[in-house]
């Protein structure tokens, strides 16, 4: 008996650059596409928030690009004033008043025109074929009767399923990986793709942002990015008035992996005071009145320390189901980037296939 067709030719969790290239390059195909998000807005972490009347980036900071096809992304995207070119390079050493050393190896760096998660929004604006669902998490990827079943659950704890011929998985891996096993299809993977999938570890990163009452001693472009041997717990501080998103002085402060592993069950409070201390060198005055606000954001799955070679992380063919995303083919917003398209491509090659 042939099984009655699935609702959606592809299911695509999560609506992180990853998941929207893949659904692009599916919807492209002329198939029809699902994007599920269990947050309320896109873009995972090429993340934009406010803090009380500053607007900071508190994921990603910038992106560069490598590969004509991204760069034809940021180009056109360019065009529309979505995204804006920020520096070639960023203070390393963190010099106050001076022209600081800069990591100017010629590579543009690029933003969101008014913060990060302005890419992801703009390439779900611009492809209607692509239905997303916001506010919905998925809790189960299983598979009936030939087809993708993703049980979804509402804000509200209402829950549904969503079928589809197949399914692209960009949660970080080890979340992809628990989904898989709540629905029963771990087992019903080649172990060898299993164990491939389990090495995949990440970083987490906390976030301090930091509401300003004066401008900061960032030196230009606005950034310092230090030296991945630097003992300190900061690896990154950018200023979000400098860098043309925020309309008061706010900072971003990223910790480093080390520093984050360490303290990732400390209390945040601790940890925000820890970090803002040590770039008090960057607070013209005393932090206590200069700090008029202060939030910070715990980033479990940051970045990956391991990061598989081949762009698509086959679960099985049949139904097609793969996994994508930074760990994929290379770390960063370019490699999710490629890993997305490049796992839309595959679901289009395997459902013309025959599979549906
Ligand atoms: C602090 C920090 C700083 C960074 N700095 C840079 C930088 O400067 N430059 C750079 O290039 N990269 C940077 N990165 C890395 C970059 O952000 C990522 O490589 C890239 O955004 C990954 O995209 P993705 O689509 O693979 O994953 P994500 O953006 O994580 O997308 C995955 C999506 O899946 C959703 N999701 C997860 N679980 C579920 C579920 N169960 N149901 C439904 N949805 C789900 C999430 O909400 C998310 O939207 C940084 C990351 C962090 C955290």
């Amino acid at each position: 008996m042939t099984a009655p067709p699935a609702t959606w030719d592809a299911v695509v969790v999560g609506a992180g650059i990853a998941g929207l290239m893949a659904a692009s390059t599916i919807a492209a195909s002329g198939r029809r596409v699902i994007v599920l998000d269990k947050s309320r807005g896109v873009g995972g972490r090429m993340a934009t928030r406010r803090v009380g009347g500053a607007v900071c980036d508190h994921g990603a900071q910038f992106f560069t690009a490598r590969t004509e096809a991204f760069q034809h992304v940021i180009d056109t995207a360019a065009r529309e004033g979505m995204v804006v070119e920020w520096c070639r390079g960023f203070a390393r050493d963190g010099s106050i008043g001076m022209a600081a050393a800069t990591s100017g190896d010629g590579h543009p760096r690029y933003r969101g025109a008014r913060g990060m998660s302005d890419l992801p929004k703009w390439l779900v604006s611009r492809n209607e074929a692509i239905t997303v669902r916001t506010a919905a998490r998925a809790t189960a990827v299983a598979i009936g009767a030939g087809a993708v079943r993703v049980t979804v659950e509402d804000e509200h704890g209402a829950g549904d399923v969503v079928e589809a011929a197949g399914c692209v998985l960009t949660p970080p891996v080890p979340q992809s990986l628990d989904l898989l096993a709540a629905g029963a299809v771990l087992g019903r993977m080649g172990a060898d793709r299993v164990a491939r999938l389990q090495t995949v570890a990440y970083d987490p990163c906390f976030a301090v942002m930091l509401v300003l009452a004066r401008p900061s001693l960032v030196p230009e472009p606005g950034a310092i990015q230090f030296a991945d041997d630097s003992s300190g717990p900061v690896a990154w501080v950018a200023d979000n008035r400098r860098k043309g998103l925020s309309a008061v002085p706010a900072l971003t402060v990223h910790a480093t992996g080390s520093f984050s592993r360490e303290h990732f069950d400390a209390p945040l409070s601790e940890v925000a005071t820890s970090l803002s201390q040590a770039i008090r060198p960057w607070i013209d005055g005393d932090p206590q009145e200069v700090i008029v606000e202060r939030s910070i954001h715990r980033w479990k799955y940051a970045t990956p320390t391991t990061v598989l070679p081949d762009p698509v992380g086959v679960v099985m063919e049949r139904p097609p189901i793969a996994c994508c995303g930074d760990a994929f083919a290379g770390p960063r917003v370019e490699g999710a980037f490629a890993s997305g398209a490049a796992t839309g491509a595959w679901m289009v090659q395997q459902l013309q296939g025959g599979h549906r």
